[in-house]
């Protein structure tokens, strides 16, 4: 098992200026990025060799997230302080005392519930608090007037992206064309940045879809459509002819690879 990020960082470094409706578009970003792209060609191509030299040896290639250009902040914080649920001190920081929902990282809004140490929110007020803050997000807007959040998702009613759980958030979204995101709370709601791309973005989205693909486990060349990253790990163990993974929630392609 080898992990290999040239691809990513070629990709966090150029992609930022491949896209058409950037302001930072260079389409000189393309051939560097092409060339770039050749050395991860050529490794590919030692490993499934390498693996091809093995009596029924497979080769097994994957990723995990796509990657997306970059050139505006969004900083829900910002959000949720116009929406009077998040409270800054002099310095600029976030204020817990007096925070209803806050986002740690920028990824999420969670809410500052009394069962964190110093969590003001009591259980019977976090639902109300959640819609509050999604409303927040959602009046979210950019210089403008176009908004800058374009979808919502609640653990709860989006199950089948693994959301939540103690420690994770209670509202994720998916932001308009250039945003990356930003955890500072003394900021613009949105404010231009640097050239860049990323990933971290919802899985749903197609710019963070990856590959995965093997060679020797079937017969011949075939594609079997879109899969879950949650597949790779139980297919590669049932090629070893182990069970899958105990935490493995995904079910095996094996079968639809080797057909
Ligand atoms: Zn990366």
């Amino acid at each position: 098992l080898t992990t290999f990020p040239l691809g990513d960082a070629i990709d966090h470094t150029l992609m930022g200026f491949l896209e058409p409706t950037s302001p930072h578009h260079d389409p000189r970003a393309e051939g560097l990025r092409t060339a770039a792209w050749r050395l991860v060609d050529l490794r590919v191509a030692h490993l499934r060799d390498l693996a091809g030299g093995v009596p029924s040896g497979a080769f097994f290639l994957t990723g995990d997230h796509g990657m997306r250009a970059t050139w505006r902040w969004f900083a829900p914080n910002a959000a949720l302080r116009d929406a009077g649920l998040l409270a800054i001190d002099d310095n600029g920081d976030i204020d817990l005392s007096r925070t209803r929902a806050l986002s740690p990282n920028g990824y999420w809004v969670a809410v500052n519930r009394t069962a964190w140490q110093g969590g003001i929110v009591p259980p019977e007020e976090e639902a109300a608090v959640i819609s509050a803050a999604v409303e927040a997000l959602r009046a979210a807007r950019d210089e403008a007037g176009e908004p800058i959040v374009t979808e919502i998702f609640l653990p709860e009613g989006d199950p089948e992206l693994g959301l939540g759980g103690p420690a994770a958030g209670d509202v994720y979204y998916e932001t308009a064309a250039g945003y990356r995101w930003s955890w500072r709370a003394d900021t613009p709601v949105s404010s231009p940045a640097d050239v860049g791309a990323g990933h971290g973005f919802p899985s749903t989205s197609p710019d963070m879809y990856t590959a995965f693909c093997a060679v020797g486990v079937g017969t011949g060349p075939r594609r079997i459509g879109e899969v879950h990253s949650v597949t790779v790990a139980p297919t590669v163990a049932e090629w070893i002819g182990m069970g899958p993974p105990a935490d493995a929630v995904g079910e095996s392609v094996l079968p639809r690879m080797r057909d």
